[in-house]
């Protein structure tokens, strides 16, 4: 019950954070081995409630639930598949993300200390038509490597060990874009140098308990406009 209740709050924070609009978006944690609890379809976020969840297994079968599940599910069942750590899932549709992934453009410039040390590279993952296997196809290079992706021209996907991390990812990841977005319009984005990245490093090796999958290796850019 607390964790049916937990996926309903954040369906609600979503919506009301713009991180998605009307029926956009799908959100899912494991609950065991094999089974997993999601959001319908069809049905906007911010008015979800906890007899609308549906239980599904890891297989795409409904084992209860009144609603259909959304097709996109396919995506967060092939996250589950493949990261034994991974137990709750949040796509969305967040503007300025979004904005990145339709112009194909990963987030990988390294700008802001935190977000080097917190969440790494961001990829961007080849177009996919939604709802087909088109979009797991898509997605596997990079699931076993990072907890955030782009999706091209569509939006994002974010994932961790519980409902809480995935969610904060998800808003660490807009926030993100929308800092670079308006950077980019003021005087450019200046990239951190390497040294300055080996120093943060070294910090995040005594102080941080950061997995090692997000100790991204930034490549030196010049000045962007
Ligand atoms: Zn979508």
């Amino acid at each position: 019950m607390q964790i049916k209740k937990q996926l309903v709050e954040i369906c609600h924070k979503i919506h009301a954070k713009g991180f998605v609009a009307a029926t956009d978006g799908n959100i899912s944690v494991r609950i065991d081995e094999n089974k997993i609890l999601c959001t319908p379809t069809s049905l906007p976020k911010e008015k979800i409630r906890i007899s609308d969840l549906i239980v599904i297994s890891l297989d795409g079968n409904v084992i209860s639930g009144n609603k259909k599940p959304s097709t996109e599910f396919k995506m967060h069942l092939a996250i589950y598949k493949n990261r034994e750590d991974v137990n709750a899932v949040i796509h969305a549709h967040p503007v300025y993300a979004t904005a990145f992934a339709s112009s194909k453009l990963a987030l990988d410039i390294p700008f802001l200390p935190e977000v080097i040390l917190s969440i790494g590279k961001v990829p961007v993952c080849t177009y996919a038509t939604p709802s087909t296997d088109e979009v797991v196809k898509s997605i596997l290079p990079f699931v076993k490597k990072t907890n955030l992706l782009l999706l091209q021209n569509h939006g994002v996907v974010t994932f961790g060990k519980n409902l809480e991390e995935a969610y904060y990812l998800l808003e660490k990841l807009e926030h993100t874009a929308k800092i670079f977005s308006i950077a980019m319009t003021f005087n450019g984005v200046r990239p951190l140098t390497k040294n300055q990245i080996l120093k943060l490093y070294q910090i995040n090796e005594t102080n941080y308990k950061i997995s090692q999958k997000n100790k991204i290796t930034f490549k030196e850019k010049g000045k962007l406009n």
